[in-house]
């Protein structure tokens, strides 16, 4: 099955837009995820789980497509680490916002974002694109948040702690995706950082040096599996999932 957007001719992408595809957008980072992580983690993440939500839809007689993803956000916590590439929030908002417009001009039927990069100021850039794209249009962008305990719920235990950075749940949904670009001589002897990210936030930690995770990781890589990667998955595109059928019939109703 074809799913990537980008893959297409205009012609075809023509055709699919007419036929009310879905637009699945994949928004994540380019930043440090510890010693053993690429820096496009989350770009990884949130592909896969678009293109496993995007065969699912289809599964349903839903046509859905994934878009080029957006590599750059607000990554201000890991901004002390090398190869951490972070742009302003305002940037953020206008290249998601202007992504949707375009959309949604040439006629789509709903776009739903991916996102797996969940530093407060970068979600608030989402939903901040989401309210201008809405004023603008008075279209609606469908945006699953994991963070919210509807979804969280489905997720790991060191995601819901917080100590998410780089730990097993990310390097677990590396693993079971690129797996040949995680370095595992490195991972499997990192030793587990048992603080939790959303709990220093809350303290006023700006960065993850002030957090406690002088190597940009946070939780416990060394634990990490494919198998609990395929599980996080299952859970992830499920949510995105949910969050179509829900727009649609909201759409409609
Ligand atoms: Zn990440």
């Amino acid at each position: 099955m074809q799913s990537a957007f980008h893959h297409l001719t205009w012609k075809e992408a023509a055709a699919a837009i007419g036929a009310g595809a879905v637009m699945i957008l994949p928004i994540g980072s380019t930043e440090a995820h510890g010693p053993h992580l690429p820096l496009a983690t989350d770009v990884i993440i949130s592909e896969e789980m678009a293109r496993r939500a995007a065969v699912q839809l289809q599964a349903r007689g839903i046509t859905a497509l994934v878009l080029p993803p957006i590599a750059y956000s607000v990554t201000d916590f890991s901004a002390d680490f090398a190869g951490t590439i972070s742009i302003r929030k305002e940037t953020a908002t206008a290249l998601v916002r202007d992504i949707c417009i375009s959309l949604y001009k040439q006629g789509a039927r709903l776009v739903v974002i991916s996102n797996s990069h969940l530093e407060p100021e970068h979600v608030a850039s989402i939903n901040g694109a989401i309210a201008e794209v809405q004023q603008a249009t008075g279209r609606a962008v469908a945006f699953p948040d994991k963070r919210r305990r509807r979804w969280a719920a489905r997720l790991t235990e060191e995601f819901r702690r917080g100590d998410c950075h780089a730990g097993a749940y990310e390097t677990s949904l590396v693993l079971a995706a690129r797996p040949e670009l995680v370095r595992e001589d490195v991972r499997r002897r990192l030793e587990r950082v048992p603080i939790s990210i959303a709990e220093k936030i809350r303290d006023g930690a700006r960065t993850f040096n002030e957090a406690g995770g002088s190597e940009a990781y946070f939780g416990s890589p060394a634990e990490a599996t494919r198998d609990e990667g395929e599980a996080t998955y299952a859970a992830l595109a499920e949510m995105l999932v949910t969050s179509v059928i829900e727009a649609l019939e909201g759409v409609k109703a």
